[in-house]
């Protein structure tokens, strides 16, 4: 399928590897030009190698912590007039709010809230002057579905939902569209590492705890990273013009409600 977007130009957070990497992997496959952040320079490069490599693009790497003000202003110099936005950034740790102190739930919100509508608020309206734009913010299946040890993450992603849930009603009429993209079990170095502290505090091995949870779920496995980077690219395309305020799943059916 063409998905319309050869020659566009997009900003991809957090994106040196993961579901970001695969999000801008899919994108530059569809001929999109990216931009793509992360703190760790050597991560940037070699990702920047292999889609370059792979799709004929160019891939801009911009280094920094998204969830500054310095950060967002690096991405948006590299690409002043995106098409395309995927807001990402790492998640907050799990733990028991008791002992979160207002600090802690203040980087949750910077990191997971407050960032991607920053990156909107600055490139929304250019979007619709353009009459083009698609903005994917990457979140969780935790918005559906509360996570108990992420209260921080089911926090704060619910505030960005709520608040794009009024404003991708209004950007639309200019073929805006902003819709959440929602992981379950992913097979990223996240889900390595959640699984790691478990089985450090369990004391459980490592392939035990890995296996369990992969069995938990009705696909029997974790989502590969290109399956998200695939349905994102969709999301981005031109034929996706109808679909906004919308709150997409890839959780290989984990999610137990009929709707
Ligand atoms: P990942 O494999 O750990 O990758 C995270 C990427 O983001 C890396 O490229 C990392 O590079 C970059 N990054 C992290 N913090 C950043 C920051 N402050 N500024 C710029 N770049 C930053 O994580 P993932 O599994 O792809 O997860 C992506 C998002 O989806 C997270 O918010 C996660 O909580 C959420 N999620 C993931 C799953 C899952 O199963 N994988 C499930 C539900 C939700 P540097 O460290 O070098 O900056």
């Amino acid at each position: 399928m063409d998905l319309g977007i050869e020659g566009r130009k997009a900003i991809v957070c957090a994106a040196s590897e993961g579901l970001g990497r695969a999000c801008a992997w899919s994108l530059a496959m569809n001929g999109v030009d990216v931009v793509i952040t992360g703190r760790t320079p050597e991560k940037l490069a070699s990702a920047k190698a292999e889609i370059e490599q792979a799709s004929g693009r160019t891939v801009v790497t911009v280094a920094g912590d998204i969830t500054t003000e310095a950060g967002r202003a690096a991405a948006l110099a590299a690409c002043p007039e995106p098409d395309i936005l995927v807001n990402n950034a790492g998640g907050p740790p799990p733990g028991d709010f008791r002992d979160w102190t207002r600090d802690d739930w203040i980087k949750a919100i910077d990191a997971n809230m407050l960032t991607p509508i920053e990156l909107i608020k600055a490139t929304v309206d250019g979007m619709m002057d353009r009459s083009f734009g698609r903005i994917v913010n990457i979140t969780s299946s935790a918005v559906k579905a509360p996570i108990d040890v992420l209260g921080l993450s089911n926090g704060a992603r619910a505030g960005l939902t709520g608040f794009v849930a009024g404003v991708a009603r209004k950007t639309v009429a200019k073929n805006v569209t902003i819709n959440g993209l929602l992981p379950g079990p992913f097979d990223t170095a996240r889900l390595r590492g959640t699984t790691k502290a478990v089985s450090e505090k369990t004391g459980r091995p490592f392939e035990e705890v890995f296996e369990e949870r992969k069995k938990l779920n009705p696909a029997q496995r974790y989502g590969e990273p290109f399956e998200f980077g695939e349905y994102c690219a969709f999301l981005c395309s031109a034929q996706a013009g109808y679909i906004t305020g919308q709150n997409l799943l890839i959780d290989g059916g984990n999610y137990p409600g009929t709707l």
